[in-house]
């Protein structure tokens, strides 16, 4: 059938705070290309955007973006902490999505000649098999991760992984091709850490990204600066890979040339942002102010924060701190915690729910990023030109922490520890001594945000991805128009 309208891409992220983030605005920078767009949400984060963002107007400017829903299976009222992912997961995720991605596929209209697949809902390759869609899977997490995660097997069949007791987590792991100066047993992804090889998470994580390889293309959410030889490992098992981050300028400098403002004041997260912290910064001194954030999954026992929060007060640092609703795990409650914080604080730091992040990181008054390492803060920090102090909580980002230290030098590393020592010196090494790191940071954030300027690496290879989009579509004859 020829196709004389514009592609009909469908983005369909996992329901989880980061994979939104990335997706959205990939959705809009096609949208933008002047393609029509399908987000497919999960019923709740839809809700959650509506109540929370202007997404609804924001999105009404692009005719033919259209939102639908899917359920992530869970009641609407599950807390969705814990271990409600593996939940999730093992319960819904294969079964009940599946299916309705399917019936959601065959019924939609104008029909859909191109999805862009989360790369952890590998299910929805055997769909687009099965229907014959073109489907290219966007793997939010780092190419770092993502190269660990697919290595996994062959770190197990070299000896190398599980970590025994007494193990030196310091060893070095020499079969991650690209990584074998740096990887040590300490910076593979947590589900590594598992004694036992068949661990229920270890199986999926594998299982999913070796899936993604066979997708007909791979997107990733990075820069061929940044991660030239992790991609060339990657390409040797996906050979069309397009490297279009960091998604978050990629999109500001289109929007720029559209003659809109970055973002245009448009939010996609699944909190409320409290503004005033940027009102507080506002009256901070340059680069006086440390952000502690930890991203949107991260949970921590009250032992650490009250730890980590010494070794803030104890730093020369002035300090804005998030505590996400549900991040404090323990039996005495959240609020306690909190409310004790932000007494005892309110001199010296100003604490928030959820902040309008990139906002904060390009303040003025920020000089440091204290992060669990979510690729997403990562990558804005990065833009941003902010050194940062990593405590990686679980999944990329243990190896997301390490190439911020050890590879692109402009950072520190925290892993394994959380004393109010440690946390009191690295805070003045980033923020006093300023060590090398502003500088290093300073000059990365310029070599990112080039690649996404006109004739950039990332600039050029967003354009490629919406060349061999329309070709894909043109090309491709579709089963489901004859169902
Ligand atoms: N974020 C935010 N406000 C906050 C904390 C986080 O807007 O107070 C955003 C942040 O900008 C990032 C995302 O939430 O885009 C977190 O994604 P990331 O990949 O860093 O971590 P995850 O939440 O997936 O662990």
């Amino acid at each position: 059938m020829g196709k004389d309208r514009s592609p009909h891409v469908l983005v369909f992220p996992i329901p989880l705070q980061g994979h939104i983030n990335s997706m959205i605005k990939l959705a809009e920078l096609l949208a933008l290309a002047g393609f029509r767009l399908t987000f497919l949400n999960s019923d709740l984060n839809h809700n959650r955007l509506l109540k929370f963002t202007n997404f609804a107007t924001h999105f009404a400017r692009y005719p033919g973006f259209e939102f639908k829903t899917i359920t992530d299976g869970l009641p609407l009222d599950h807390p969705r902490s814990g271990n409600w992912f593996m939940e999730m997961y093992e319960q819904v995720i294969e079964t009940k999505m599946k299916q309705n991605l399917r019936e959601m596929l065959l019924n939609i209209s104008p029909p859909v000649d191109c999805i862009i697949g989360d790369g952890f809902l590998g299910f929805s390759i055997d769909v687009a098999k099965e229907l014959g869609i073109p489907i290219i899977c966007f793997r939010t997490s780092s190419p770092h991760g993502f190269w660990a995660y697919y290595s996994i097997p062959d770190i197990i069949q070299a000896g190398e992984l599980p970590i025994k007791g007494s193990e030196d987590m310091d060893r070095l792991i020499t079969t991650v091709p690209g990584m074998e100066t740096y990887l040590r047993c300490r910076d593979l992804p947590s589900f590594c850490r598992a004694p036992d090889m068949e661990d229920p998470i270890i199986k999926l994580v594998v299982k999913e990204t070796r899936r993604s390889t066979q997708a007909d293309a791979l997107i990733l959410n990075t820069t061929e600066e940044l991660d030239g030889p992790i991609l060339s490992q990657i390409c040797t098992k996906c050979p069309t890979v397009y490297a279009i981050g960091p998604i978050n300028a990629q999109l500001n400098t289109r929007l720029k040339a559209e003659h809109r403002e970055p973002h245009d004041h448009f939010s996609n997260t699944l909190w409320e942002e409290d503004e005033s912290c940027i009102s507080w910064l506002d009256k901070q001194p340059n680069r006086s102010v440390i952000y502690v954030s930890f991203g949107s999954i991260t949970s921590m026992s009250r032992e650490k924060l009250v730890e980590l929060w010494y070794g803030l007060i104890n730093s020369k640092a002035k300090f804005l701190l998030v505590v996400r609703p549900n991040f404090v795990t323990g039996d005495e409650g959240e609020d306690d915690v909190v409310c004790e914080l932000l007494e005892k604080t309110k001199d010296r730091g100003y604490t928030v729910h959820w902040a309008p992040q990139e906002a904060v990181l390009n303040h003025p008054a920020v000089g440091g990023f204290l992060t669990h390492s979510g690729w997403n803060s990562t990558l804005e920090s990065i833009v941003a030109g902010v050194p940062m102090i990593c405590w990686p909580y679980f999944a990329d980002q243990q190896v997301n922490s390490r190439a911020v230290s050890e590879v692109w030098k402009i950072g520190l590393d925290m892993k394994d520890v959380c004393d109010r020592k440690t946390v009191e010196k690295m805070v003045n090494d980033v923020m006093v001594d300023q060590k090398e790191f502003s500088k290093s940071a300073t000059e990365l954030s310029q070599v990112t945000n080039r690649s996404v300027s006109v004739g950039g690496s990332s600039y050029n290879n967003l354009d490629r991805l919406v060349e061999d989009i329309r070709v894909m579509c043109l090309k491709t004859p579709q089963k489901m128009m004859a169902s």
